[in-house]
């Protein structure tokens, strides 16, 4: 794992390494409120701390935990994919999207991925490590950095989306959310609605989530709606079969009162029959009722992927199905492909 960095600390372990260092105590609000209130990492641009203290805190604390490899855009410069490099040289990568009423960033939870769907370019390399806490942190801070000093805007939305299984690294995960959606100067005061928590389903872990009450937004990856197919488009199915997880989904639902993000690849001659529609429609309607929403991805091309989107006319009849069963469904619309940072496409390649 990487140093440790300010942003790995909560409150408590952040009054502590002050003390530590011999500074009183009202320095760790300063720098609390300099890293997620002003979204400045470096010591050296922290102007209410003495110079002589802040080389000491730069040593101690803000570590260069990532640098920028590369960064590309596309979609008019709305989409831009940064590869980072952290202390260890893993690579991984996070996307910005910018919308007309709102921004999102898409982070990144691991390097690689462990969980091998083969429709997804990450899972495809298997798992690096974890990422630190400060690590999936510095991402959302940069995204935000950039909203403020480049666009003269405001980053609204956080979506675990990127590479990895985020509840593959719960703890880290976990407390990295706490910080995001605390209130400045403790944390960068993002909407908990506002922040999307994706899984490939692993039912205990979304228990207990649910049972942390954060209000985040949860995303099922759940790609068809029997265990057959299931198995092996993800092979965590093995483990936790469709009504474990649906169980789970919506346990998350009445607990916390959100609506649940069922996300479905649409994958031409795969999971895209009328039949599937329907079954997908009548299970969660059972499962979630009017807390259910589908979010169809037309499949992005993955390297050495044989497989295709769904024709437009299927897709539609899919939606039409899905609706007609009283679930509500729509057709995310895909950003980044042309420069790899599509949902699935996440692949770190230096
Ligand atoms: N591991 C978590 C977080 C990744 S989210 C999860 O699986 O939910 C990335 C989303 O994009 C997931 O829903 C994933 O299944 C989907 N995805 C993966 N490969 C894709 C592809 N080639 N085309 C479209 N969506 C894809």
């Amino acid at each position: 794992m990487p140093p440790r960095h300010f942003a790995d600390l909560d409150e408590d372990a952040r009054a502590t390494a002050v003390a530590d260092l011999g500074l009183p105590a009202f320095r760790g609000k300063q720098l609390a409120n300099q890293y997620f209130g002003r979204l400045i990492a470096d010591p050296d641009r922290m102007t209410d701390l003495p110079a002589a203290v802040r080389s000491q805190v730069a040593r101690a604390l803000f570590p260069d935990l990532l640098t920028v490899v590369r960064s590309v855009s596309c979609d008019a410069g709305e989409t831009r994919k940064t590869l980072w490099r952290g202390h260890d040289g893993t690579t991984f990568e996070s996307v910005l999207m910018r919308y007309p009423q709102r921004t999102t960033v898409c982070i990144s939870s691991q390097a690689g991925c462990g969980m091998a769907c083969p429709f997804c370019a990450t899972g495809q390399a298997g798992l690096t490590r974890n990422l630190s806490t400060a690590e999936i942190l510095e991402q959302v801070r940069s995204a935000a950095a950039t909203m403020r000093d480049e666009h003269d805007g405001r980053l609204s939305n956080i979506v675990f989306m990127g590479m990895g299984e985020p509840l593959a690294n719960y703890n880290r995960v976990l407390a990295a959310v706490r910080r995001i959606i605390a209130p400045a100067p403790h944390g960068f005061g993002i909407s908990a609605r506002a922040v999307t928590v994706s899984t490939v389903g692993l039912a205990p872990a979304i228990r207990k989530l649910a049972d942390e009450r954060l209000g985040v937004t949860l995303a099922l990856s759940l790609h068809t709606p029997d265990d057959e197919l299931r198995d092996t488009l993800v092979p965590v199915n093995n483990r936790w079969k469709v009504s474990e997880v649906l169980d789970a989904a919506r346990y998350y639902a009445e607990a916390t009162g959100r609506r649940v993000s069922v996300e479905y690849a649409l994958i031409r001659d795969v999971n895209d029959q009328p039949w599937r529609a329907d079954m997908l429609g009548k299970k969660l309607h059972a499962a979630l009722g009017p807390l259910a929403h589908v979010n169809l991805i037309p499949l992005n091309p993955t390297p050495g992927s044989e497989w295709d989107a769904s024709p437009k006319p299927v897709e539609r009849e899919f939606v039409r199905r899905v609706r007609e069963r009283g679930v509500s469904c729509t057709v995310r619309d895909t950003r980044g492909r042309e420069i790899a940072a599509a949902c699935g496409q996440l692949a770190a390649q230096g």
